[in-house]
């Protein structure tokens, strides 16, 4: 089976985990502070903290945003749940947005039409990588007083406007599992260039327990002294993973290149059919991280279309399924029906494989057999 998406490990990603493994140090330790620096600079924010999911990363943002109980966040109806259930781990409140009918991104009318005197925290996410315009949001934003988080787990290695996408926003959280820009096994990380804000992720990730002797609220009663400050969790990432985040982060920039490349060659391959809608291309000033490549068909085809090309050892799959419509979030009152366009874009799009290492020949067999498909 073809993958819609995977890791691509090279020689030095494995010799940097082993070198980590013979250093004597394999939980958060030194290589942790290299890959946090390094991260930062791809950013282009002061701060990155570096956590053991991408989802871990999003609970502690939230967390630093001063998300409490009887909040509401603004987060798209078209993203991984995980984007929501963030919130529901606070006690607050997900209100989901609906999205762009072609991108499958919030525009800031859908935020502006969601906000009420209890929303804390805007989320938008760069669906398949395709970021948004974070200026945009960031000024409504300020406009009503609330956090700005980019959920960027899709979009390492964007860029906006020559800038890395990621850097608009007050915090930004990546993903490192091994379908994302770069990998680390599991991970993630929250960007800033807030201290305060990298203070209280970097307490939430370990028990919200600190050493900190500028930030003690208690006397020091010896060398042994920390405090628990806050709840927080476990959310440390192992240096033995940091080390491979590290080495895999030195070809950000070249995954990106192939990605984008494969993109474009999926563009020729697939133009002028009518029955198929292509992702939107990159323009000078928006490009995407292209983590995916979700091609749109007919509703009434859809499951045909994927079974088929399932069959054929093409590992095709579904982006996303609209939060507020899993059984979850229907338990907790959530309706079908309130964000149409997100339950249009998913019961249309498919995403067909695109990695670093796909070739050229697999995608021409998955152009052929998409193009099939669309007769049957
Ligand atoms: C992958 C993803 C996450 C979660 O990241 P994990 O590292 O898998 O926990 C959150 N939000 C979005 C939009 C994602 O794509």
């Amino acid at each position: 089976m073809i993958p819609y998406s995977t890791q691509d490990i090279s020689e030095a990603d494995i010799q940097a985990v082993v070198k980590t493994l013979k250093s004597g140090w394999i939980t958060q330790g030194p290589a942790i502070e290299r890959f946090e620096v390094v991260l930062a600079k791809a950013a282009g924010t002061k701060y990155a903290v570096a956590l053991n999911s991408g989802t871990a990363a999003l609970h502690a943002a939230y967390f630093a945003a001063g998300v409490k109980k009887g909040d509401e966040v603004i987060v798209p109806a078209l993203t991984f749940a995980a984007t929501g259930n963030a919130a529901l781990y606070l006690g607050a409140r997900p209100v989901f947005a609906d999205v762009d009918p072609e991108t499958g991104n919030m525009r800031i009318s859908d935020a502006r039409k969601a906000i009420t005197k209890k929303t804390k925290v805007l989320v938008p996410v760069d669906y398949a990588g395709r970021p948004v315009d974070l200026r945009a949001f960031k000024t409504l934003a300020r406009k009503h007083t609330l956090v700005l988080i980019a959920d960027a787990a899709q979009s390492l290695g964007a860029r906006f406007r020559g800038r890395p996408a990621a850097s608009g926003a007050d915090m930004s959280i990546f993903s490192f599992h091994p379908v994302k820009s770069i990998t680390t096994g599991e991970g993630g990380a929250v960007v800033t260039d807030n201290p305060e804000y990298a203070r209280l992720v970097r307490l939430f990730r370990s028990h919200g327990i600190t050493k900190d002797a500028g930030h003690l609220k208690n006397k020091k009663e010896g060398g042994w002294y920390m405090e628990q400050q806050a709840l927080g969790y476990n959310y440390r990432m192992p240096d033995i993973n940091a080390a491979l985040g590290e080495s895999q982060l030195r070809r950000l920039k070249s995954f990106i290149t192939k990605r984008a490349a494969a993109a474009r060659h999926y563009d020729t391959l697939l133009k002028n059919i009518p029955s198929l809608m292509l992702p939107a291309q990159d323009s000078v000033t928006n490009r995407s991280a292209w983590h995916l490549y979700p091609v749109r068909v007919d509703a009434k085809k859809r499951r045909a279309v994927f079974d088929y090309l399932r069959s054929r050892g093409i590992g095709v799959q579904v982006h996303h399924i609209p939060v507020h419509t899993h059984p979850h979030y229907q338990k907790l009152g959530y309706k079908k029906g309130s964000c149409p366009n997100a339950e249009r874009f998913y019961a249309t799009a498919i995403s067909i494989p695109l990695f670093p290492r796909i070739t050229l020949r697999q995608q021409q067999y998955i152009a052929r057999e998409l193009k099939k498909s669309l007769k049957i």
